[in-house]
C-alpha cells in the first residue's frame, strides 16, 4: 500500500479521526446481496454476454436509501424549520435520470459548468434548488444564472466585480455569496484537496488582507447573502472537514456582527465526505459527519443559519459496479492475469493512480454467479493498450477465467459517468435496477452504449478531408 493511502485513508478504512474504521452499516448485507443478484439477471436477460462484454449498474434502491440517510442526518441536527438544501455536486455523476432520481429524493444540484447546469435542467431540477459554484464562470455563464435566481458562489474578487457590473441597479433574485478557502490544510490526495495554503478555488482567507477584503465586501454589498467553502474530498479527514466548516461560520458570524444584522443567512458547506473504497460498509455516514459538525460548530446548527450541502461521491459510489467480461485468462511471470474490457476508460483514476485510488474487484461466473473457490493472486487488466493499465494489481480473488465477469465495485462516482476515450473505446450502456415486485430484477437504461459510427463522428468523420482538401496552400 501507499503511503498516501495510509494516513487519512484516501480510500481504505475511511478517516479514523477516533480510531473507528469501519462503522457498522446495516445496509452493507443488503447492498451486496442487491448487487449479485443485479449481475446474475444483467447475464440472464443478455445486457451482458460475448457481444456487450461491458456494462455498468446503478442500484436505485441504495442510491434512494443514501439521499433519505442525508437528509435524516442533517434534519437530526438543525433546528426546526431551518432551510437545508441539498444540493448533489453533479460532477460526481452527471446523469440525467440519476438528477432526476435525486430530485425526487428531495436534493437538489450543485453545478460547475453550463454543461452540468444543462443536465440539471433536463432533470427539472428547480433554480431555486441549483447552485453554481465554477472556478472559471465567463460573463454568460453568471448573466444567465442570475437572471434564473440561481444562486451563484463568486469565486474571487474579479468575478464579484462581474457581479456587480451585471447586477447594477437592478434587484437580485439570487441568492449570491463568496467562496472563501479556508486554508486549513490538505488530505491524502493533493489533487482533491482544495483548502491547501496556494488551492486555485475561492478566496485564500488567511492570505494577507484577504478576510479583511472579504468582510468588506460584505458591508458594502447588502445582496451577499451567503458564504461558501469546500475543503475538500476523497482523503480529507473528517476533523479537518469540520475545522474548514468552524472558519467559514466564524468568519459568517464576523460579516453579521460587523453588519450589525443577520446579513449572512445561510452557509454553504460543501460536500466532501469520503468514501470506503476498501470494503462494504459505507463508512464514515451523513449522521457521523453531522453530528460531528454539530458538535463542532454548535452555532451553525441553533436556527439563524440556512444550510446548502454539495455531496458527490458519497452520494453514488457505492451504488454502481462496473461489470466486464474476461475475454482472455493468461499468466505472465507466474502470475495469473484475467485480461477484461474494464480498463482505463471507466476507471481512469484507479489506473493512472492505483495507490490512491484501489477498487475492490468482485469474481462472477460465466453465468454471472458470485465465483467460489480459493483466493489467488491475480491481476485484472483493461483492453487499452499501454502496460499500467490495470483495473487491480495483486488482487486476492477466486481465479478468474474466460468468460467470467469482473466487477469494479463502488464505482458509482468519478468512475464509469467520466468516460476517458482512450484507443477510441466507446462509452458503455449504463443500467438501473430495481426489484421488480416478481422477485426478480428490472433494469432501465439511463444512458445506452456510444455506438462505433458516433465513434466516427466524434472523431471528426464529416470533416475526414479536413486536412488535405479542406487547406489549401
Ligand atoms: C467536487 C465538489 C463537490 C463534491 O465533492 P465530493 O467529494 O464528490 O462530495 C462539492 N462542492 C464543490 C465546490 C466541488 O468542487
Amino acid at each position: 500500500m501507499d503511503a498516501d493511502t495510509e494516513n487519512t485513508g484516501g480510500t481504505g478504512e475511511a478517516v479514523a479521526d477516533d480510531g473507528r474504521t469501519d462503522e457498522r452499516d446495516p445496509r452493507a448485507a443488503g447492498r451486496a446481496a442487491r448487487r449479485d443478484e443485479a449481475v446474475r439477471a444483467a447475464v440472464r436477460q443478455g445486457l451482458l454476454d460475448a457481444g456487450t462484454p461491458l456494462v455498468a449498474l446503478l442500484d436505485v434502491t441504495g442510491i434512494r436509501e443514501s439521499a433519505a440517510e442525508l437528509r435524516a442526518a442533517f434534519d437530526a441536527v438543525t433546528a426546526p424549520g431551518t432551510p437545508v438544501l441539498h444540493a448533489f455536486a453533479v460532477k460526481a455523476s452527471p446523469l440525467v435520470p440519476v438528477l432526476r432520481l435525486l430530485r425526487e429524493e428531495g436534493i437538489g444540484a450543485e453545478v460547475a459548468s453550463p454543461g452540468e447546469l444543462a443536465l440539471a435542467r433536463a432533470a427539472g431540477v428547480e433554480p431555486a434548488r441549483t447552485v453554481l459554484d465554477s472556478p472559471a464562470k465567463t460573463p454568460a455563464e453568471l448573466r444567465e444564472a442570475l437572471a434564473a435566481g440561481i444562486a451563484v458562489n463568486a469565486d474571487n474578487a474579479q468575478e464579484l466585480a462581474r457581479i456587480d457590473a451585471l447586477t447594477a441597479g437592478s434587484d437580485v433574485r439570487s441568492p449570491v455569496g463568496i467562496r472563501v478557502n479556508p486554508q486549513v490544510g490538505g488530505g491524502s490526495i493533493e489533487a482533491l484537496s482544495t483548502a491547501t495554503a496556494t488551492s486555485k478555488f475561492g478566496v485564500a482567507l488567511r492570505d494577507e488582507g484577504a478576510r479583511e477584503w472579504v468582510v468588506r465586501a460584505y458591508l458594502d454589498r447588502p445582496w451577499l447573502t451567503r458564504l461558501h467553502a469546500h475543503t475538500g474530498s476523497q482523503g480529507i479527514a473528517l476533523s479537518l472537514m469540520a475545522r474548514g466548516v468552524a472558519e467559514t461560520y466564524a468568519l459568517a458570524e464576523e460579516i453579521n456582527r460587523r453588519a450589525g444584522r443577520q446579513q449572512v443567512d445561510t452557509v454553504d458547506i460543501g460536500g466532501g465526505l469520503p468514501v470506503n473504497f476498501a470494503s462494504e460498509a459505507s463508512s464514515p455516514t451523513y449522521t457521523r459527519y453531522a453530528r460531528l459538525l454539530s458538535e463542532a460548530v454548535p452555532g451553525l446548527f441553533d436556527g439563524r443559519y440556512g444550510l446548502v450541502t454539495e455531496f458527490g461521491r458519497s452520494l453514488l459510489a457505492k451504488h454502481g459496479t462496473v461489470v466486464a467480461r474476461v475475454e482472455y485468462a493468461k499468466s505472465a511471470g507466474g502470475r495469473p492475469v484475467a485480461v477484461t474490457h474494464a480498463g482505463v476508460q471507466v476507471a481512469t483514476r484507479t489506473v493512472y493512480a492505483p495507490g490512491s485510488w484501489p477498487l475492490r474487484i468482485a469474481a462472477y461466473d460465466a453465468k454471472g454467479r458470485p465465483k467460489k473457490g480459493s483466493a489467488v493472486v491475480q491481476d485484472v487488466a483493461g483492453p487499452a493498450c499501454f502496460a499500467g493499465d490495470l483495473l487491480a494489481q495483486g488482487q486476492e480473488l477466486p481465479l478468474l477465467e474466460q468468460g467470467d465477469y469482473a466487477a469494479a465495485l463502488d464505482t458509482g462516482a468519478y468512475y464509469f459517468a467520466h468516460h476517458y476515450a482512450y484507443n477510441s473505446l466507446p462509452r458503455p450502456a449504463i443500467h438501473g435496477f430495481a426489484p421488480d415486485g416478481a422477485g426478480g430484477v428490472a433494469f432501465a437504461v439511463v444512458r445506452r452504449a456510444q455506438t462505433i459510427e458516433e465513434i466516427v463522428t466524434e472523431s471528426g468523420g464529416e470533416h475526414a478531408d479536413a486536412l488535405t482538401a479542406g487547406i489549401t496552400s
